[in-house]
């Protein structure tokens, strides 16, 4: 696998082996990679002929500074899983190579991401399409991987995408759980023992019959603290606390 720093450095690598005639499938990340990275990567390698993943913890998306402090890092065991998926370019840039600008410029959506995640995080989502686009102008590759973990966010990349005539396929790819139902994340390294158990609740009472306000009062008498569940065009979404640290997840709505 070859690590790469800079924007220059790919350009040249990109030259080096004629990428623009080869099949290159993107999977973007934060790093402290996990089943559900992985399986986006995995697709990418089914799909590609070149396989890139990016690691960048992108301090834009983050509007409370504590939380990207305290964002989960394990850098020498990424590489380890990336070598050993065969990866071919770990993209591993700091913050002045992607933002020379330093964040002047950004993408904002009007609508849609102010709803859900955008509503307790102002900005967000301007932090995640912006870094986004900057990525997928870099590295131009044909397929970009996502996780449906992160529903919003897919959704809003699809359709910025769309919006700038970014000619790379989006492809959505299905949330992976632990095994009592709880959505990997990189976020649930940080629960205490406790609240990793008492996390399964939220998928479960998700995906439950229960209309949303029930999803969410019971919720609350477990003593776990919601932002929100929200059914939205047949999905529906949901964000809860314990402690400090937020979980997201989304189901297709109950029948
Ligand atoms: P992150 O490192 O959290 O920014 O995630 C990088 C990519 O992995 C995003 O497209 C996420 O939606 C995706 N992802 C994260 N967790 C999961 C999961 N449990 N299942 C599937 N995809 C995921």
């Amino acid at each position: 696998m070859r690590t790469i720093n800079t924007v220059a450095e790919w350009l040249r690598y990109e030259q080096e082996e004629k990428l623009s005639q080869k099949r290159v499938g993107f999977v973007p990340t934060m790093g402290a990679l996990h089943n559900g990275h992985q399986s986006l990567i995995e697709k990418s390698i089914q799909e590609n002929e070149v396989t890139v993943v990016s690691i960048f913890v992108n301090p834009t998306q983050f509007n409370d500074k504590e939380d990207l402090k305290k964002y989960p890092q394990s850098h020498d065991e990424d590489v380890d899983v990336l070598s050993r998926f065969n990866v071919d370019v770990l993209f591993y840039p700091e913050y002045p190579e992607i933002y020379p600008d330093d964040f002047n410029y950004k993408i904002s959506e009007q609508s849609f991401s102010k709803k859900l995640c955008g509503a307790s995080r102002p900005g967000h989502f301007d932090g995640v399409l912006t870094v986004v686009m900057k990525l997928l102008n870099i590295v131009k590759p044909h397929r970009s991987y996502f996780g449906e973990k992160d529903y919003q966010q897919l959704l809003l990349i699809r359709d910025m995408c769309v919006a700038f005539f970014v000619s790379t396929e989006i492809i959505g790819c299905p949330t992976v759980r632990d095994d009592d139902g709880l959505a990997l994340s990189s976020r649930n390294k940080l629960l205490s023992v406790t609240d990793r158990k008492k996390a399964s609740l939220f998928p479960k009472l998700l995906k439950s019959e229960k209309n949303s306000g029930d999803v969410i009062r019971e919720l609350e008498k477990e003593g776990i603290t919601v932002d929100y569940i929200e059914d939205i065009d047949s999905r529906r979404f949901g964000a809860v606390y314990f402690g400090n640290v937020r979980l997201i997840d989304n189901v297709p709505v109950p029948k």
